[in-house]
């Protein structure tokens, strides 16, 4: 019997976000592959050595058994659903070899079938490992406080609501709201960002994330299988189930296909005979022809490719979620780029408050209104305002009836005053026309009314490549905010490596003004640029490059991405653990906060599309040569079992190579030396 320990058992690091591995023993199927080559190699020595018959035939038979039960068993099981399997064949034909005296052959068949069914459950153990690495993340305990002091009790049956308490250096054990304690918050597993982010009251943290030197009191928001590292690992588990269009068409296909091969099967035995060919020579060459012919290496030309890319993105910070998208990602041929949180960093600060002449009201006054209003708002912007109120000491009143418009802005009633917060086109019209209008109709020296002062500084913010939004009280403006944000040092790289690899320039498709985004996009070397647009524009502009013949990949971070994500051939969201909508609806999600990952999960999908023609190439020419052999010269059985099965596990390792982390390295790098030059 194999001996598991052949394998350590790898240490799991505590610290640091590691992918736990299964050991190769665990998977059943390898454990019966191994059993069965064993058997096998047992069986030829004790033939060889002039042993018994009745010894090697038993250890040969056995090695049927292990081999041969559980394809075997699952191919009679397709059978009751009128499905032909091509498993059971190759079963078949092993038993048939056996049943005409071939029975080490037959057992070498089984062999090198069953280490290539163990093959193929490697690439999609290895694949739910990733999974299971993030899932780990998360402790299994909580230190719960009670009013009788604290407990220990299951992550899993903590309840929203109930406080915990997260040492220092502990794992964090749920997502929820820091309600006491300031500490740096390790959140590398979930976002990939290197830097430790400080926490205080009121800051959210995630499960799985890692604390640092502080102590902190947690309220629990969300229940165990609602984390955001719980649905990611939900999301990235549902891609090894899905299938990839190759896929799905060579298995509608490979059913045709094992009947024709049956029947023909059957004239390659029966032919001969009526032509007077003597009954052992037929059966023989029957035997190999349906053995050569099984389909076995196309099958297994596609998914291993693709899993394995799965998996190697997924460690290093993109889940796609599935083998369609892994499939359709390197066939990109232009890429869509939301601009606030995407290409900058999404944490924008307030660095400019205006308020207007006339509105009698103070800067902190206005920052005060607009950080309550904006308070429960997602948006960076929003968080900036907040933000700022916060560093002024400032003590936001509540907001009634808050209601936000994705891509415009936000709304509610602050002591008894209706807010509204957002784009200056959206919220008060073309403002800089109205200025204009005003101007000529009164002279440059007119003294200017609210709405043309405020359009006037809104030109002025816009004109410093900055943000500008307009807060209106009872729908008059009564001052602009202005806002800058960083651009994310790799997004040029980025950029000049799509551009590179897809033969055409992003193009940035943004809500905030044209004057921002065109400074933007001469930055970072864009070649086409919208602005000015609400989530449903985004939508069309989607529409009208696919439209123009380009298959579309499109980044985005927000809520107001969504629906553009959604009709992009590829949808990709930055940030795990970003907006639930944008997660939700895309397609793939950039965990590690690095725009570089996109052009090497689309160079890595590209090799694993290469990988699966090539896989093609050598199974249809292998299968190719080996029926005509079969058909028109003798091809022994024995080189026809080492020929259908090498093909076999030749396709199966080269789907795994894609596994490798250097697979990605070289990826990436080949997107990252672009972005130097
Ligand atoms: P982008 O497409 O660049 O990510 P959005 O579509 O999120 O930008 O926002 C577009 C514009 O809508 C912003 O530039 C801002 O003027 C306004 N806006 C949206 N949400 C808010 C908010 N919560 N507070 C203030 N302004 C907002
Ligand atoms: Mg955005």
């Amino acid at each position: 019997m194999v001996s598991s320990t052949a394998t350590p058992t790898r240490a799991v690091t505590a610290s640091r976000a590691s992918t736990t591995r299964t050991r190769l023993f665990a998977i059943p199927e390898m454990r019966w592959a191994a059993t069965a080559t064993a058997l096998f190699a047992l069986g030829l020595l004790a033939k060889l050595t002039g042993g018994p018959s009745w010894l090697w035939w038993s250890l040969l038979l056995a090695c049927y058994l292990a081999g041969g039960w559980e394809p075997g068993l699952a191919g009679l099981k397709a059978l009751r659903d009128k499905t032909l399997d091509v498993d059971l064949l190759m079963v078949a034909a092993a038993l048939g070899a056996a049943a005409i005296g071939q029975v080490v052959d037959g057992a070498l068949l089984i062999v090198i079938f069953a280490t290539s069914g163990a093959l193929e459950a490697l690439a999609t153990t290895r694949t739910e490992d990733s999974v299971r690495g993030l899932l780990t993340l998360a402790p299994d305990t909580a230190t719960r406080l009670t009013d009788d002091g604290e407990q220990t009790v299951a992550a899993v049956d903590l309840a929203i609501g109930e406080v915990i308490l997260i040492r220092p250096g502990d794992r964090i054990a749920a997502d929820g709201r820091v309600v006491d304690g300031a500490s740096e918050v390790d959140q590398a597993t979930i976002t990939g960002e290197p830097l430790p982010v400080d926490k205080a009251t009121g800051d959210e943290v995630f499960a799985g994330t890692l604390n640092g030197t502080g102590a902190l009191r947690v309220r629990v928001e969300r229940r165990a299988e609602d984390s955001v590292v719980a649905r990611i690992a939900a999301l990235v588990e549902e891609a090894g189930r899905t299938k990839a269009r190759t896929q799905l068409f060579i298995e509608k296909i490979e059913q045709r296909y094992s009947i024709g091969m049956v029947v023909a099967t059957l004239a390659v035995f029966i032919v001969p005979l009526i032509f007077g060919a003597p009954l052992r020579d037929s059966l023989l060459r029957a035997m190999t022809f349906m053995i050569v012919a099984s389909p076995c290496a196309v099958v297994l030309a596609t998914m291993p490719p693709l899993l394995a890319a799965i998996a190697t993105a997924g460690r290093h910070g993109v889940l796609v979620k599935s083998a369609v998208v892994m499939e359709q990602l390197g066939a990109t041929t232009r890429v869509a780029f939301d601009k606030t949180g995407t290409l900058t960093r999404g944490i924008p600060d307030l660095v400019e408050i205006h308020p207007l002449p006339g509105s009698a009201v103070s800067e902190d006054q206005i920052l005060c209104l607009a950080a309550a209003v904006e308070h429960p708002s997602e948006h960076p912007l929003a968080a900036a305002t907040v933000r700022a109120a916060r560093q002024r000491g400032l003590d936001l009143p509540v907001v009634h009836d808050f209601a936000a418009q994705p891509g415009r802005g936000v709304s509610g009633r602050v002591d008894d005053h209706h807010l509204r917060i957002g784009s200056p086109t959206v919220l008060t019209g073309d403002l800089s026309s109205v200025a204009d209008a005003a101007r000529v109709r009164h002279g440059s020296n007119a003294r200017p009314t609210r709405s043309i002062a405020a359009a006037e500084i809104v030109a002025t913010v816009h004109s410093r490549g900055r943000t500008a939004v307009v807060v209106l009280r009872e729908d008059e403006p009564v001052a602009v905010l202005g806002f800058t944000d960083q651009v994310r040092p790799e997004a040029a790289g980025a950029v000049a490596a799509l551009a590179e690899s897809t033969g055409s320039t992003p193009v940035l498709l943004t809500g905030d003004n044209p004057a921002t985004a065109d400074r933007l996009a001469r930055q970072l070397g864009i070649g086409e640029v919208r602005a000015g647009l609400l989530p449903h524009d985004k939508v069309t502009a989607v529409r009208e490059l696919a439209a123009g013949g380009h298959r579309v990949t499109m980044v985005g971070d927000g809520i107001n991405d969504a629906p553009a994500l959604a009709a992009a051939q590829v949808g990709i969201a930055m940030g795990g653990a970003g907006s639930d909508l944008t997660v939700r609806t895309a397609d793939a999600i950039v965990v590690r906060d690095d725009l570089t990952t996109i052009p090497a999960v689309i160079a890595l999908s590209r090799r694993a599309r290469r990988a699966v023609l090539a896989n093609l190439a050598i199974a249809a020419s292998f299968l190719g040569v080996l029926v005509v052999w079969d058909l028109v010269g003798h091809l022994p059985l024995p080189l026809g079992v080492l020929g259908h099965e090498g093909s076999t596990v030749l396709v199966g390792l080269n789907g795994l190579r894609l596994l490798r982390s250097s697979a990605w390295r070289r990826a990436h790098d080949q997107a990252a030396g672009h972005g130097a030059s």
